[in-house]
């Protein structure tokens, strides 16, 4: 599949290419990782691959923006040519003790998103259990999440335990949003208004109850460009594959091609 996707994306490269070019301006592309460690693998990132990312983000000549501000500018109709916002999702420490360092000394705005059940005590996930222990599995603690705060990384709510929205009841789903959001300003002492749709999972009715539980802003893993007309509660978002030439078709903006695979996707279930 993934070779049939590249061969597609090359494919396309230069019809991509040219809407991009078309639309200088007013696309804002949102990519994201997990974690940060010794080598890639699944959720991980290599530290050597990572590099390597941040480098085509370099030469291909992306403007790394905050999260906040490159909403307010594509809403604004002033977001600058080739503007990218980077996040990461579930809060593992690997993200704080790793990538943010090299983000930091590179001047690039960063935003995680974390998990609030993580915040009381040990937290393991679903999907990580089947693995070994090991230090990469491992959480931020509340210390490390405010040090780095305090550093510059924005911090955003990826709910209290993960769940698959959509599947909630209207009251689980209301708790999950609104008791992330208070614990985590809570913890950094100011306003959370910036959500990730924990394993993309949303529908109209989960973004409804994003808004209505303070958020401004809220990140899907539907992939392609967001334009002018992009609701900031679904924005778009494409996770970065090891492969650093992945990276360069999906700011070309190839992987656009697979939005209705992605808007099924999002609402069919989670794997786990
Ligand atoms: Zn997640």
């Amino acid at each position: 599949m993934r070779g049939g996707v590249r061969a597609l994306g090359t494919a396309l490269r230069p019809i991509t290419t040219t809407a991009r070019r078309l639309s200088r301006g007013r696309g804002l592309t949102i990519i994201g990782w997990h974690r940060v460690d010794g080598h890639s693998d699944g959720l991980s990132t290599g530290v050597d691959d990572f590099r390597r990312h941040l480098d085509v983000l370099d030469t291909w000549g992306a403007t790394v923006l905050p999260l906040d501000a490159a909403v307010a500018a594509l809403a604004a109709g002033t977001l600058p040519d080739r503007a990218v916002v980077l996040t990461f999702d579930d809060g593992y420490a690997s993200v704080v003790e790793t990538a943010w360092p090299i983000l930091r000394e590179r001047g690039l705005p960063t935003t995680l998103f974390a998990v609030t059940a993580s915040l009381a005590g040990d937290l393991r996930f679903a999907w990580d259990r089947h693995e070994p222990e090991h230090d990469r599995l491992r959480l931020a603690r509340p210390d490390e999440l405010l040090d780095a705060a305090g550093e510059g990384l924005d911090i955003g709510s990826h709910t209290v335990s993960h769940p698959w929205l959509p599947r909630l009841t209207p009251a689980d789903l209301v708790r999950e949003l609104v008791d992330s959001r208070v614990s985590l300003e809570e913890l950094l002492g100011r306003p959370v208004t910036s959500l990730a749709y924990p394993t993309g999972g949303w529908n109209p009715a989960v973004r409804a109850a994003a808004d209505a539980a303070g958020y401004r802003i809220a990140i899907t893993v539907d992939r392609g460009l967001n334009t002018v007309r992009t609701p900031h509660l679904s924005l778009r978002r494409s996770f970065v594959p090891a492969d650093p030439e992945d990276l360069r078709l999906i700011l070309d903006g190839a992987y656009t091609v697979l939005r209705p695979l992605d808007s099924w996707r999002s609402r069919k279930g989670p794997p786990w």
